[in-house]
């Protein structure tokens, strides 16, 4: 394949890739940040506040070649709306904290999410300034990425969007064979639908108190999400929910077809 047929493969399936930025500060990330992932041909940026940062520091340091990104901005009010029809979310942290489960590099992070791409739709979510992403929102991660840092491991969020977005472009560009592609998988949207019977079960057998159900929801959340479900998959563990409530309920269970 000659370079410009590369070029236009790699291009197809970036066009599965959403930068997703959460609550960022300022304008002039959110700027640099489209600048970055437009340079490795990601087309779509979705940041996750009330309203839009501000618009001068933004196109400012996205320039006029990512203007288009910072044009077609949009705007998601928490980050399950901004991701709710992507079946692999990977999230990205400063932080090696003990509650961030399955820590990856970016090499490995880009091994996994590789063979999704061509069939699901694939967000790349990077956390405030400030604070970086809550435990909440990491629970909507199929994957968790550190940059490996000498020193002081937080990185400018425009500069890890670039490093991150520069991960996938560089191993969509190798010479050799990609790995083949995975199916399609549930989306997050159907997939928390699928928590929120799983906790529904859990309590209706009174197996989980109420207010442990953060605590269940951060370990099944992190179990299922590392596997990446499929949509008939989801409906098996949810029907399995269903025959737990109802049995809990005292009615008979379905009959088997
Ligand atoms: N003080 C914050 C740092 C936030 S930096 C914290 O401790 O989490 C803003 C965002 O840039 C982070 O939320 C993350 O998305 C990204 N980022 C910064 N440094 C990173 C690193 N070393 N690895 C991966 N992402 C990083």
């Amino acid at each position: 394949m000659g370079v410009h047929q590369k070029l236009e493969s790699v291009k197809e399936q970036m066009a599965n890739v959403r930068v997703v930025l959460v609550r960022p500060k300022y304008g002039e990330n959110v700027g640099g940040a489209a600048r970055v992932a437009y340079n490795m041909g990601i087309s779509r940026l979705v940041v996750v506040a009330a309203e839009l940062p501000e618009q001068g520091a933004m196109t400012k340091m996205a320039t006029h070649h990512a203007r288009d990104l910072i044009t077609n901005l949009q705007l998601a009010p928490t980050l399950a709306q901004a991701v709710a029809d992507c079946a692999w979310v990977v999230g990205t942290t400063a932080r090696q904290g003990k509650h961030r489960f399955f820590l990856e590099n970016p090499a490995k992070m880009v091994e996994h999410l590789l063979p999704k791409l061509r069939h699901n739709q694939v967000a790349l979510v990077f956390g405030p300034e400030d604070c970086g992403l809550s435990n909440a929102e990491l629970e909507l991660c199929n994957a968790t990425v550190t940059i490996p840092t000498a020193d002081f491991s937080s990185l400018n969020l425009a500069q890890a969007v670039g490093v991150i977005c520069y991960e996938l472009f560089g191993a969509l560009m190798a010479p050799k064979a990609g790995p083949a592609a995975a199916p399609a998988l549930a989306s997050s949207r159907v997939v928390a639908a699928m928590y929120d019977d799983l906790e529904k079960a859990l309590v209706a057998i009174g197996y989980v108190r109420e207010a442990d159900l953060g605590y269940w929801r951060h370990n099944f959340s992190h179990f299922f999400n590392r596997i990446g479900l499929r949509s008939r998959e989801v409906r098996f563990v949810k029907g399995l929910c269903q025959q737990i409530q109802w049995l809990a309920q005292g009615r008979p269970t379905r009959k088997r077809e």
